[in-house]
């Protein structure tokens, strides 16, 4: 081996990570640089299909694989957190106190539930964030037999911020399914004058909920919960009873992140929003859900951030000149009814349009779980 091979560590195996690796060790040879990467998990589950196991229109079976399979030849994954960031020193802890020596970090760890910030959400709701989350919502749903479904977030940011809404559309199907929608009221709450963030999709998504039933509640930030009573209310004073309470759990980022003094309480790092560098560090860096920047949080965001840093420490590695940037690009299919879905394309200076929906989005996003597995995880697109 070259006496200057350098080492970048990546932490965080979710999606970030993995796409950041494997697009690293192709673009790059073992030989100039080797790819470390740490992370917790013994499975990865492609959260997307959240929207689907609840109501058993897919297999959770087919939406988890183990972390370890994931890694392209040529990654090292370790499977231990990261508990201390030394920037000063450029170093990383490891949960067994081991300090590892980086020339390039990348911090790939996303977010959290926060359900501290809401007293009583454990009892009180139900979500579709995690596979648990999923499953247990799936054992309650098959227990409904009508009512009143409250559907919201509980604040702002959250991963995927079209998830409540596709979740909705795809309940309004089981419950059609199951010859139970007229004996139930869908409320759908949001924390803004409106039923998404950006402008001209909401208008688009509120339009097809109106259509649809769904009785919509703006300007409803969640304020507290009464599990005992069922009910939930905001900010703003309105109080909602409830048969089944959805609720997005409240988001942060990594404790680690803020305990390492690289962010304030939110626990998300600011980064270079062309770069993603951190302040005036050119080789540190951060991707996907762990950064405060303004696109979505999402898998999507990840890949097109990956793709971006993967080339320029590639080239840099390889001594080439590199002047590309990340721009914000997003591509997202989300789901619009039972059997449509619409592709949402934007940037930092291009807000997407929602356009129109299809059945051939809808099949996109179906059969996204076995894209992300084969090809997008793995770095080939
Ligand atoms: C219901 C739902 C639907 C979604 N739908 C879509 C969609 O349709 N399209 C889309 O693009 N996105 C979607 N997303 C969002 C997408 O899944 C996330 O944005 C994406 O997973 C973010 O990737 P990440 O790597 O930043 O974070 P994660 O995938 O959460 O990975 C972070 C990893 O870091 C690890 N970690 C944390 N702390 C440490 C530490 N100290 N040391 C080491 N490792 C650590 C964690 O264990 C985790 O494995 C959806 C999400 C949900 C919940």
């Amino acid at each position: 081996m070259p006496l200057n091979r350098k080492r970048a560590i990546i932490v965080g195996d979710g999606a970030a990570g993995t796409i950041l690796a494997n697009k690293l060790r192709f673009h790059s040879d073992p030989s100039e640089i080797e790819i470390v990467v740490f992370g917790k998990s013994e499975n990865h589950y492609f959260k997307p299909d959240g929207v689907q196991i609840p109501f058993g229109f897919k297999d959770y079976r087919n939406s988890v694989k183990p972390t370890q399979s994931l890694f392209n030849y040529g990654i090292q994954f370790i499977k231990s957190g990261i508990k201390e960031f030394d920037l000063d020193n450029s170093t990383v802890k490891c949960e067994k106190d081991n300090t590892f020596r980086y020339d390039y970090l990348i911090i790939a760890t996303g977010d959290r539930f926060s359900t501290e910030d809401l007293p009583g959400y454990e009892k009180a709701a139900s979500h579709f964030y995690s596979l648990e989350a999923s499953l247990d919502l799936k054992r309650k749903l098959s227990a409904f037999r009508g009512g009143k479904i409250v559907i919201g977030q509980a604040s702002i940011p959250i991963q995927c911020p079209p998830a409540p809404y596709e979740f909705t559309f795809q309940l309004i199907q089981y419950l059609k399914l199951r010859g139970i929608r007229d004996k139930t009221e869908i409320h759908y709450v949001y924390p803004l004058n409106r039923v998404f963030t950006i402008p001209n999709v909401s208008d688009f998504v509120e339009k097809l909920m109106e259509e649809q039933g769904v009785i919509i509640h703006k300007m409803f930030n969640v304020d507290s919960l009464d599990p005992a009573g069922k009910k939930v209310n905001s900010l703003e004073g309105e109080t909602l009873d409830y048969d089944l309470l959805i609720l997005v759990p409240p988001h942060s980022g990594q404790k680690v992140i803020t305990e390492s003094g690289l962010a304030d309480q939110s626990g998300y790092i600011s980064v270079d929003r062309h770069h993603l560098n951190y302040k005036d560090y050119d080789n540190v860096f951060a991707i996907g859900d762990a950064t405060d920047l303004p696109i979505s949080k999402a898998g999507a965001t990840a890949h097109f951030q990956s793709e971006y840093l993967a080339n320029r420490i590639a080239n840099e590695v390889n001594g080439n000149a590199f002047f590309d940037s990340y721009n914000g690009e997003v591509a997202c299919t989300t789901i619009t009814s039972g059997t449509q879905a619409i592709t949402l394309f934007f940037s930092y200076d291009k807000p997407p349009r929602a356009n129109f929906q299809s059945k051939s989005d809808y099949f996109l996003k179906w059969t996204s779980s076995d894209t992300y597995f084969s090809a997008m995880l793995r770095g080939i697109m």
